[in-house]
């Protein structure tokens, strides 16, 4: 007959963080990702209208001054400023007006004042503007109050930029005003690195798929979708890489798949150490596996590996953990690995609206939102919560050592656009 089995007794540290375990801190996750990863995407050149959102892979030279002649600010008149006097006087208006991209054409007679439009080429002997509203007119002369500053109401050539000035850097991620600025410097293309490609992989038996029939025990597949999603926003390419069963074999096979296909595989699920976390035990094998238990909550073990040397980033399966890790590891991993660099989020410091004492030991992410200014955070912390990951607006970010919140602390929140969300 067997002995019965009895349950472990309970340790003294059965509500502490392990002892002897070393979990890992963020900020130390952080530099070992920012040291150990590199550019993995190649370059290429794409026009102007297909550039917004990519990062450039070279610093971008002006071909052409901004203004690339002095021209007028103003709608007014050009005048010599040596021929004004203080006080009231009177010019005669030479023929013929300075209209943008319609030039005088000619030199400006002495002692006349000439029409000109805003954004006209200064004509040659106009040194100084003055603004239609200063000024009286019969079509003939003008009337004014002298006592003008000269080179008053004129845009200097290159003012702006001058013709071989960097005007952006490598690893910029391009924004609609980098386009203005290089179109009016004279560029039609911009050389670009080509988007990482970010394979997205569900792990687990109860999957099921939307629009599928789940049976009574399966859930959704939230987490495909999340990231799917988020890697679009972030401006890479996504890739679906399907869900894998909890079985070793069909995972391998789909990492196979989704390494030929990606520079990079997120996973969700399966990379604790539990009996059907094949992920971990795959990377395991595969010899290139490090799990991190990191000080951090939700989240806790990420799973980094290679997969036929391709970065895994096993995220962990509860999908509120799944978006903060991936916000807080994977998304500034992916920077490095797209040629954008490591980007730290800068917080907004804004006053709690709320209460909540923490222990020392992990930094946690609250799901929160600002309203009148104020972070709120969502009523449960639980990490199955996923309607909390769409009521919230950001995360409200608590520093790993031990905090007593309690309204108008200032708190650290981080917007999911801050992430690029
Ligand atoms: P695992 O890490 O595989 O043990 O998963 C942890 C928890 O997250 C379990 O409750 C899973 O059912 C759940 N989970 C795993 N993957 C997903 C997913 N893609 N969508 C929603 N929930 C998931
Ligand atoms: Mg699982």
């Amino acid at each position: 007959m067997s002995t019965p089995l009895s349950p472990p007794p309970l340790t003294d540290d059965c509500f502490a963080l392990p002892p002897g375990t070393h979990w890992t801190p963020v900020s130390e996750a952080h530099d070992m990702l920012r040291t150990r990863l590199r550019t993995v995407v190649g370059q290429e050149v794409v026009a102007l209208a297909e550039a917004l959102n990519r990062i450039l892979a070279q610093d971008v030279v002006a071909a052409r001054a901004n203004p690339p002649q002095p021209n007028s600010a103003v709608d007014g008149y050009g005048l010599r400023h040596a021929e004004t006097v203080v006080g009231p006087q009177t010019l005669p208006l030479a023929t013929g007006r300075a209209a943008a991209g319609a030039p005088f054409g000619s030199v400006l007679p002495l002692g006349h004042a000439v029409r000109i439009l805003t954004g006209a080429t200064i004509p040659e002997g106009v040194d100084t503007v003055i603004l239609q509203e200063d000024v009286t007119t019969d079509g003939t002369q003008i009337a004014f109050h002298g006592g003008l500053r000269k080179g008053a109401n004129l845009r200097r050539a290159g003012e702006d930029v001058d013709a071989g000035a960097v005007i952006l850097q490598a690893g910029r991620r391009i924004t609609p005003a980098d386009l203005a600025l290089s179109a009016a410097t004279g560029l039609s293309e911009l050389s670009v690195h080509t988007r990482l490609r970010v394979a997205v992989l569900s792990t687990g038996d109860e999957l099921a798929q939307p629009g599928e029939t789940a049976r009574p025990d399966q859930i959704f597949d939230a987490n495909r979708p999340m990231l799917l999603a988020m890697i679009k926003r972030f401006g890479f390419e996504p890739v679906d890489a399907g869900r894998a069963p909890d079985d070793r074999d069909a995972l391998k096979a789909m990492l196979d798949a989704a390494a030929a296909d990606a520079d990079l595989i997120l996973t969700s699920g399966g990379a604790s150490a539990g009996d059907e976390d094949h992920l971990s035990a795959l990377l395991n094998e595969s010899g290139a596996m490090n799990l991190w238990r990191l000080a951090i909550k939700p989240g806790r073990p990420l799973a980094l590996g290679l997969w036929n040397q391709k970065p895994v980033f096993g995220l962990p399966g509860n999908p509120v953990a799944a978006l903060v890790c991936a916000l807080i590891f994977a998304r500034p991993a992916m920077g490095v690995l797209a040629g954008e660099g490591w980007h730290a989020v800068e917080p907004l410091m804004v006053p709690a609206n709320f209460s909540k004492s923490k222990k020392a030991g992990r930094r946690e992410y609250l799901r929160a939102r600002l309203r009148d200014g104020k972070a709120e955070v969502f009523t449960s912390e639980g990490s199955g919560r996923i309607s909390g990951l769409s009521w919230a607006e950001g995360l409200v970010e608590l520093p790993d050592n031990a905090c007593e919140i309690v309204p108008d602390t200032p708190v650290a929140f981080h917007s999911y656009a801050s992430f690029g969300l």
